[in-house]
């Protein structure tokens, strides 16, 4: 069997090694001395200046609204995992959905724009496969109508721009650790951002709101254990690896697949990528739908990714005009792309594909 994804697994004796330290030190959790060195050696891999190692992704981005004061609308884009928008409903926040651009899938800042009201505390924009959004221009619009820039990066890891994190960019950046990403914890998730006093609050947010005796604020358990800490030190030294082996299925991807009947992603920005992902448009849904058939005649499976465009879901939004979301992610499907995944599956796969939309 086939999947969109696997997850890479360290040797286990590396796992056991620092098992046995949670075992000898007999302390499990509450910021513990292997999220203290999972949290530095990120910094020092990413080059960024405050990472905050906390449970999830989703509650990165919960954190991130909380700790900015976000309690009005957020602009924010359909093309994403749900748990983008959800979070900030979660929060008692407006989600506005301001359309795609069709090239790059990412959010459209002249739309952007359009939408801002007296009512915008914050703009909330994924770098959706890793690919950065239009990171200057949402910089000025933010700066000139002086609201809150925030970055769901859980595709970006590691993904740079002239040398420099993506994670760099906006007020707040947030990543997902989960074992479906690049670089994966179990579950887990990180808060970035350069400002100092920022990072103080993002700090007391994810641990209650308080350091022992010393009550602060209203905070939220967002803390994560020396287990997950331990699976995310040892798939670190192992990245750069995995991501040259996704790098060269790419690649082969690229050569094999019919692009007279296919569409991928612009890269408008030049990046150092991760290649997290590797989504294809088809024509049409139809077309989408013959050609997962077809994998999973032969157990492939394949995701649709992003499906569906979040500015449908009615439990978000009531109305929302976003067409050209709404026409590309029943189009858009992930194809299966992991470390390990065998070039000779990369053309079966490629060849399936190829024949079923000629
Ligand atoms: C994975 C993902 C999330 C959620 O991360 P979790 O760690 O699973 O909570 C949020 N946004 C995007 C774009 C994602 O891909």
């Amino acid at each position: 069997m086939i999947n969109v994804t696997k997850t890479y697994l360290p040797p286990i004796e590396e796992y056991q090694q620092y098992v046995q330290g949670i075992w000898q030190r007999n302390q499990l959790t509450n910021n513990g001395p292997l999220v203290q060195e999972l949290e530095k050696k990120l910094k020092e891999y990413l080059g960024v200046k405050h990472c905050f190692y906390v449970s999830n992704g989703t509650i990165a981005i919960q954190i991130a609204l909380k700790v900015l004061n976000i309690t009005k609308e957020v602009i924010t884009t359909p093309f994403s995992y749900c748990a983008t928008s959800h979070a900030i409903v979660w929060e008692n926040c407006t989600p506005v959905f301001a359309d795609i651009s069709p090239d790059d899938f990412c959010i459209d800042p002249s739309k952007v724009e359009q939408l801002i009201t007296e009512n915008t505390e914050a703009i909330l924009a994924t770098h959706v496969y890793g690919n950065p959004c239009e990171v200057d221009t949402l910089a000025a619009i933010a700066q000139k109508h002086n609201i809150k820039l925030i970055y769901d990066a859980a595709h970006a890891f590691g993904v740079k721009v002239n040398g420099t994190s993506l994670f760099s960019f906006g007020d707040i950046s947030t990543c997902s650790f989960h074992s479906t990403k690049v670089f994966h914890s179990t579950e887990g998730g990180a808060i970035f951002t350069d400002d100092d006093q920022l990072a103080y609050l993002i700090d007391s947010y994810r641990s209650f709101g308080h350091k022992s005796d010393n009550y602060y604020t209203i905070g939220i358990n967002g803390k994560n254990s020396e287990f997950h800490a331990a699976m995310g030190l040892c798939v670190l030294p192992k990245v750069k690896e995995i991501v040259e082996a996704r790098k060269n299925i790419f690649d082969l991807y690229d050569k094999l697949l019919n692009w007279d009947k296919l569409t991928k992603p612009k890269v408008k920005i030049p990046v150092e990528s991760n290649h997290a992902y590797y989504p294809v448009f088809f024509d049409s849904e139809e077309v989408l739908l013959k050609v997962r058939t077809a994998l999973e005649a032969e157990n492939i499976f394949p995701r649709r990714y992003f499906y569906p465009s979040l500015s449908t879901l009615k439990f978000v939004t009531a109305e929302s005009n976003c067409p050209i979301s709404d026409d590309a992610a029943p189009r858009a499907m992930a194809l299966p792309l992991y470390y390990d995944l065998a070039h000779t599956d990369v053309e079966r796969i490629s060849t399936i594909i190829n024949n079923t939309i000629s």
